[in-house]
């Protein structure tokens, strides 16, 4: 067997990791984590460490680690037919029975899905669908898409650029001119002089009106949004604002594109966030809780308007010209029908919202005196501590001070995993959807000892 230090020095010399700060690493002054294995809630790592996930992976290992049913139900696949592709009416027993299993879960309306690999292919999958659908419908000038200030899409030319944040833009020349961003529905950074969560929603709705009118309705095709804002904060939304946001894209005739990446198949305590917070998508994106990660797989969810535009556009202008080698990979369909069933067998979209709120609540007691926390929320298996130098005027620490930072380090110290959040000083929980109270009490535990520890 290897030894750490081999293995270590391998991965500085020749592994070029993602998100990472890529000098620092590979002059050995960040950070490194040889990951061996996980059960449940905890991963281990080859210094001995057990840890508990609060972050699932990366809020995407929603049944948690070891589960044999899932790698059982892959190694089966994988004998059996590890590949065929699904191009010109192909498909396998599996791929077939995971698209009833996701339409028979899906919010009505939907009419069908297409398998790609990840969050960001499925959203790139979704934009050319609406590009293709306003072409059919004769409108070629209806390409804009709008997007928020704090979404997160994904890391593509055209997802990048849909993501809301100063990082996955800076010296990448994105975003692309296609796109345009609103206001984030981020009610705790409010600006000056609005006071109620009915204010701020008119205030989200006014901004999109105005961005509307600016740029011509009839530029615009769809708008892009998370159900509750995941990598910009871990925000949900303020009473009534899809509700409100939702009636302005009908009046435009803006498509709706809901990003479920993060919220599809339970984490919120519903299956969808569209029927969380009851939605109308015309195009749903999901991914990491299709397959709680057990192997890649995405799906772009077609509503039925656009579906009728797409068999119009294909009788017209012949096969669609769009699929990935890999679209519907038969051992990611096996992992994610297994993942599915044991989703309901363990009743795991019930305990995200029980759980999930009995841990959102825990947290907000713990902290509620703490001076220097701004704000807990959460919705379902998502909560964030925001910490502020000043909690009257809700004033932000110095970015280089890197207080998140420090306190998710701190965290890990303690045997918690959280994630510092990349804008702001947010700490972010997504645990598994199998979290026990026990486990949420140590998370809050940790987190009240850590954030001590940091800021006194
Ligand atoms: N959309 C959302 C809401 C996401 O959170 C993510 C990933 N964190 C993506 C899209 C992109 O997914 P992937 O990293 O699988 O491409």
């Amino acid at each position: 067997m290897l030894t750490n230090d081999q293995l270590g020095k391998w991965d500085r010399e020749n592994f070029f990791h993602p998100s990472t700060n890529l000098g620092q690493f590979a002059r050995g002054e960040a950070p490194q984590r040889i990951v061996t294995g996980g059960e449940g809630c905890h991963i281990t790592d080859r210094d001995g460490n057990r840890l508990l996930d609060g972050f699932a992976g990366l809020y995407c290992v929603n049944v948690g680690y070891g589960r044999t049913e899932i790698s059982e139900a892959i190694a089966k696949q994988a004998h059996e037919l590890a590949y065929y592709h699904a191009y010109a009416g192909h498909g396998s027993e599996a791929s077939i029975t995971l698209s009833k299993m996701v339409m028979d879960r899906a919010p009505d309306n939907m009419a069908r899905v297409y398998f790609g690999l990840g969050g960001s292919d499925a959203n790139e999958t979704n934009i050319k669908l609406v590009w293709y659908y306003n072409n059919i419908l004769g409108r070629p000038e209806k390409k804009k898409v709008i997007s928020r200030w704090r979404g997160y899409h994904g890391s593509g030319l055209m997802t990048g650029s849909l993501t809301g944040l100063e990082l996955f833009h800076k010296k990448f020349d994105l975003p692309l001119a296609q796109v345009v961003h609103t206001e984030a529905p981020y009610y705790y950074r409010r600006p000056e002089g609005i006071e109620s969560e009915a204010d701020f929603v008119a205030h989200c709705v006014a901004k999109l009106e105005e961005l509307i009118e600016a740029e011509g309705a009839d530029t615009i095709a769809a708008f892009i949004g998370e159900p509750v804002l995941g990598t910009g904060g871990i925000v949900p939304p303020p009473a009534g604002y899809w509700e409100a946001i939702q009636a302005v894209l009908d009046k435009h005739d803006i498509l709706l594109i809901v990003d479920e990446v993060v919220t599809g198949f339970g984490r919120l305590g519903s299956m969808f966030g569209s029927d969380h917070y009851g939605l109308k998508p015309d195009l749903i994106t999901s991914a990491k809780g299709l397959t709680s990660a057990y192997a890649p797989l995405s799906a772009s969810i077609v509503g039925q308007r656009m579906w009728d535009v797409l068999c119009k556009g294909t009788d017209e202008y012949g096969v669609l010209g769009h699929g990935w080698t890999y679209s519907a990979h038969p051992i990611g369909a096996a992992a994610g029908i297994a993942n599915l069933e044991l989703i309901d067998k363990l009743g795991l979209v019930q305990n995200a919202g029980d759980t999930g709120a009995y841990f959102v609540g825990a947290m907000r007691d713990a902290l509620a005196d703490h001076p220097h926390v701004g704000e807990v929320r959460g919705e379902g298996m998502l909560c964030a501590v925001e910490m502020v130098a000043d909690r009257e005027t809700r004033r932000f620490f110095d970015a280089s001070e890197g207080k998140g930072a420090k306190v998710a380090a701190a965290m890990l110290e303690r045997g918690v995993i959280a994630r510092a959040m990349p804008q702001g000083d947010i700490i972010g929980y997504a645990p598994p959807l199998c979290l026990t109270r026990a486990e949420a009490d140590e998370i809050v535990s940790v987190t009240v000892d850590s954030i001590k520890a940091v800021l006194g």
